[in-house]
C-alpha cells in the first residue's frame, strides 16, 4: 500500500480510501496508493507553509543548490529502482524508463547550478535614488502531473520551483504516481526539510481540484490536456493565482525534398512511438514536400512494418497504453478515420507474449489525411502518425500552423535560408532543424503557443515563471 508523503511523513489520507494501480502490460492490480480530499491537500499546503515561512526562506541560494544537488546525487543511485517502478506503473520499456531516470537526475543537477545564478536588475532613475529588482519565490507552488511521464515532469516543474525558493505541493495522476513517492522519500533522505516537497495522491476532480482551488497556493503548474488546463485556469482566477500550463500538441514533422532521410527516418519514428505516442510533443503530423511523398511514406511503411509492441519488460520498439479508455480512445480516432476512407498503409505487430487483457496499439501510419480532419487536428495521444503532402514553403507553413496547438515542430532540409525561414514562421514553442527531441532537452526552455499553453518550464527560463519580481528603490540623497 503507498502512502501520502506530507511532512517527510508517510500518512494515510484522510478518507481512509483508496485506487487500485494497475499494471498496463496485463491490465491487473498490483499495488494500491491513496484516494485523498481536500483535507489532505490543505495538510500539505499548511506543512509547505510551514516550511516555507521557516527554515526554507533562510537558506540562502548556495544551500539550496547543494540540497538539490544531494537529490541529485540520490536519484542516481537509486536510478533502477525508480526506472523499475515507473516502467511498471507506466508500461514504459526498459529503455524509456531509464532514460526517463536519468532526466530527473540531469533536472536536478541542472536546477542545483542555477539557483544561485537568478540575478536581478539596477535601474537608472532618478538623481538620488538606487532601484534594484529581486526575484522572489512565490512561495507554496501546486503541481498537477499527469501519467505520460511523472518523473520528468516532476524534475523540470518540482526542480524549477525549489531552485527559485518555494515549496512544492504536488499532485501526480491517478494512474501513475509511484515513482515520485519514493522520489519525495528520497528527497526527505538527501535533507530537505519537513514541508518542502510534499505528494497527495487521488483522483484529479478531488485531489486536483482541491490543489487548484486552495487559497495557500501562491503558483500552479499544470501539465495536462486542454480541457482540464481550461478548469485550472478557472479555478485559478478567483484568486488571481498565476498559472504555467503546459497542455497537448500536435507537431508537425516537415519534411522538404532535400532532407537526408537517412537521417530523418529514424528520428520520425522514435517521434511518434515513443512512450507509445503517449507523448505531448509527440511528432504525430507527417508533412512531406509532394515530390518526395511517395519515396518517404514507402519507407517509412517499411519501418512501421517492422516495430514490435509487447510488455514492458520486454523492451520492445513500442510498450502498451496507459489504461483501457486511453486505448478506446485510440481505436476511436483510428474508427472514424477509417471511415473517412484515410488509408492505413503500414502497421506494428503485437507480439505473442503480450497478455490479452493488457492496453496494446500497434503503431498505424495514415497516409493523405485530410489537414481538417480530427485524427489531423486532436491529439490522439497514441502511436498514429497522420501523413499529408505539401506543394512548396507557404503550403508547409499553412498546414503546419494549421492546428490549435503550437508545441513542437521539426523541419528537416539542407536549406540553411529555408530552415531560418521555417524557425520563424512556424507558431510553436520549440522548433528542431534535422533533429527532434520529444520531450528532451533539460536545458531547453519549453511550452506552447497557442493552446499548448504558456508559461516555460525546463531550462533557466523556467525559473522566471517559479518567482515574482520585486522593485526596490532606494532614495539616499
Ligand atoms: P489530464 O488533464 O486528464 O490529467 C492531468 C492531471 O490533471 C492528472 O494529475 C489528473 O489527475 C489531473 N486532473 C484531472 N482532472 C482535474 C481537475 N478537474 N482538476 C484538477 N486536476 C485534475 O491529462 P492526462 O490524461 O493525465 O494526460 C494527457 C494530456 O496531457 C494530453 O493532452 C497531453 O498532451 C498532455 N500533456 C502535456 C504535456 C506538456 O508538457 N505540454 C506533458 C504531458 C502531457
Amino acid at each position: 500500500m503507498q502512502l501520502n508523503f506530507i511532512d517527510n511523513q508517510s500518512t494515510t489520507s484522510a478518507t481512509g480510501r483508496t485506487l487500485p494501480v494497475i499494471d498496463p502490460s496485463d491490465g491487473q492490480p498490483y499495488d494500491d496508493i491513496q484516494r485523498s480530499d481536500a483535507r489532505d491537500i490543505d495538510s500539505a499546503v499548511q506543512a509547505a507553509h510551514r516550511c516555507f515561512d521557516g527554515s526554507w526562506q533562510r537558506l540562502s541560494a548556495a544551500e539550496r543548490g547543494r540540497l538539490l544537488m544531494a537529490l541529485s546525487r540520490k536519484v542516481a543511485e537509486h536510478a533502477d529502482e525508480l526506472a523499475a517502478i515507473e516502467q511498471r506503473d507506466c508500461g514504459k520499456p526498459t529503455k524509456q524508463a531509464v532514460a526517463d531516470a536519468a532526466a530527473l537526475v540531469r533536472y536536478f543537477e541542472f536546477y542545483a547550478g542555477a539557483c544561485d545564478k537568478l540575478h536581478g536588475h539596477t535601474i537608472p532613475y532618478q538623481s538620488g535614488t538606487s532601484v534594484l529588482t529581486w526575484r522572489e519565490p512565490h512561495g507554496v507552488t501546486g503541481h498537477i502531473v499527469p501519467w505520460n511521464y511523472p518523473m520528468q515532469i516532476f524534475g523540470r516543474s518540482v526542480g524549477g520551483a525549489l531552485a527559485a525558493g518555494n515549496c512544492c505541493v504536488v499532485k501526480p495522476s491517478e494512474d501513475a504516481c509511484l515513482s515520485l513517492i519514493r522520489v519525495a522519500e528520497l528527497a526527505a533522505e538527501a535533507g530537505f526539510p519537513p514541508g518542502a516537497i510534499n505528494i497527495v495522491t487521488g483522483y484529479g476532480h478531488e485531489v486536483g481540484d482541491a490543489l487548484a482551488r486552495h487559497a495557500g497556493i501562491d503558483h500552479i503548474s499544470f501539465t495536462g490536456s486542454p480541457t482540464v488546463g481550461t478548469l485550472i485556469q478557472q479555478a485559478a482566477a478567483e484568486r488571481h493565482c498565476p498559472v504555467t500550463l503546459e497542455l497537448g500538441g500536435k507537431s508537425p514533422q516537415i519534411v522538404f525534398a532535400d532532407a537526408d532521410l537517412d537521417a530523418a527516418i529514424p528520428v520520425i519514428i522514435n517521434a511518434i512511438v515513443q512512450n507509445a505516442g503517449q507523448t505531448c510533443s509527440a511528432g504525430s503530423r507527417l508533412l512531406v514536400e509532394q515530390s518526395l511523398y511517395g519515396e518517404l511514406i514507402g519507407r517509412l511503411a517499411q519501418a512501421f512494418e517492422a516495430l514490435r509492441v509487447g510488455p514492458a519488460a520486454m523492451d520492445l520498439d513500442v510498450g502498451p497504453l496507459i489504461r483501457q479508455s486511453q486505448q478506446e480512445r485510440v481505436w476511436e480516432f483510428l474508427n472514424d478515420a477509417q471511415a473517412a476512407g484515410i488509408a492505413t498503409v503500414a502497421q506494428g505487430r503485437i507480439v505473442d507474449e503480450a497478455p490479452e487483457s493488457g492496453f496494446y496499439q500497434v503503431p498505424v501510419l495514415l497516409a493523405d489525411v485530410p489537414q481538417n480532419h480530427r485524427v489531423a487536428q486532436d491529439e490522439v495521444f497514441g502511436p498514429v502518425l497522420s501523413a499529408m503532402s505539401f506543394s512548396d514553403e507557404d503550403h508547409a507553413v499553412a498546414l503546419a500552423n494549421a492546428t490549435r496547438f503550437g508545441l513542437v515542430a521539426g523541419v528537416w532540409t539542407r536549406d540553411g535560408a529555408r530552415q531560418f525561414r521555417m524557425a520563424r514562421r512556424v507558431r510553436s514553442g520549440q522548433v528542431f532543424i534535422n533533429n527532434y527531441g520529444a520531450g528532451g532537452g533539460v536545458e531547453l526552455p519549453f511550452g506552447g503557443f497557442k493552446s499548448s499553453g504558456y508559461g516555460r518550464e525546463k531550462g533557466f527560463e523556467a525559473l522566471y515563471g517559479f518567482t515574482t519580481l520585486k522593485t526596490v528603490a532606494v532614495r539616499h540623497g
